[in-house]
């Protein structure tokens, strides 16, 4: 099968490498098929695709767009995209929009329970100061000494009923699909095993997100166990949902999976790039 990895970050959202560098690290980890997937940016698409075409590795415009669907954040993949759609332009600017004033208050909580700084701190790891998010406060964290690493970050801080954690209500699904279809893409669900939903709220994100015109599911991503991998393989063949592949990495040192070196989509499952 063919090595696509359609889900990863650069330093235009709040991945390490530049565009570049993971055009780079794609080709020499032997990925055939590459987006990039920036959250709620596409301002590193032109370098990306540059880089990819310099290399001689396949290229597809991605994005990764932030939403709140029944009152959790859920992510949702653009694959195919047009970087340059007005409508898609104009939507990831408004979904930016609140990032600053949320890491203020971010910063606000994390002050109050002894941390000060945080703002200035996480601002120096965002290299797109739009885009600030929990990562870069996570990266200050870890720089700070309050915890070792990213992951134990994400255990004790920044998550809900957790210091930091500020709730934000980001683009609808509707919203997110109707922009992606808009430019030509492909609606794609993001590692749907992150979540913590049980089968019935599942079953209706897959029924609303195909009634909006949403075509795929991630099945293998750096965010599933091999379990899980079979679980979505099942739901997306029972949904008539196309299946994706990515490692969602974000930097060397922080993601636990590397570009290109996931296991291949599960048997019976028809690739979101069948017809690329
Ligand atoms: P934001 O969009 O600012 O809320 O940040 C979301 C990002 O935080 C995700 O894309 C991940 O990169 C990171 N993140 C969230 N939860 C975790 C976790 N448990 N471990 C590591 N990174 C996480
Ligand atoms: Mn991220
Ligand atoms: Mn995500
Ligand atoms: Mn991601």
């Amino acid at each position: 099968m063919l090595n696509a990895d359609l889900h990863c970050h650069s330093n235009v959202s709040d991945g390490v490498l530049s565009p570049a560098e993971v055009a780079v690290r794609a080709k020499a980890n032997g990925v055939e098929l590459w987006a990039l997937t920036d959250h709620d940016e596409i301002g590193g698409i032109p370098a990306a695709r540059q880089a990819a075409t310099e290399v001689g590795l396949r290229f597809v415009a991605g994005v990764e767009i932030s939403i709140t669907w029944a009152g959790k954040t859920v992510h949702i993949v653009g694959l195919g995209i047009d970087e340059c759609h007005p409508a898609l332009v104009g939507g990831l600017e408004s979904v930016r929009g609140g990032r600053v004033r949320r890491g203020m208050e971010m910063a606000a909580e994390l002050e109050q329970a002894g941390i000060p700084g945080a703002f200035e701190g996480a601002l120096k790891h965002a290299g797109n100061p739009d885009m600030l998010g929990r990562t870069h406060f996570a990266r200050f964290l870890v720089e700070s000494g309050v915890r070792p690493s990213v992951a134990e970050v994400f255990r004790d801080f920044l998550v809900e009923g957790k210091p930091g954690y500020v709730p934000h209500r980001w683009a609808t699904l509707e919203q997110a699909v109707t922009w992606i279809r808009a430019s030509g893409g492909r609606a794609v669900i993001a590692h749907p095993g992150r979540y913590g939903f049980d089968a019935m709220r599942m079953g209706a994100l897959v029924d609303s997100f195909r009634e909006l015109g949403g075509e795929g599911i991630e099945v293998v991503t750096g965010s599933h166990t091999p379990d899980q991998y079979d679980d979505f393989a099942r739901i997306a063949r029972a949904s008539g949902l196309l299946a994706s592949r990515g490692s969602d990495f974000h930097g060397p040192s922080e993601s636990r999976v590397d570009l290109g070196t996931l296991p291949p989509l599960p048997a019976g499952v028809t690739p979101v790039w069948h017809d690329w």
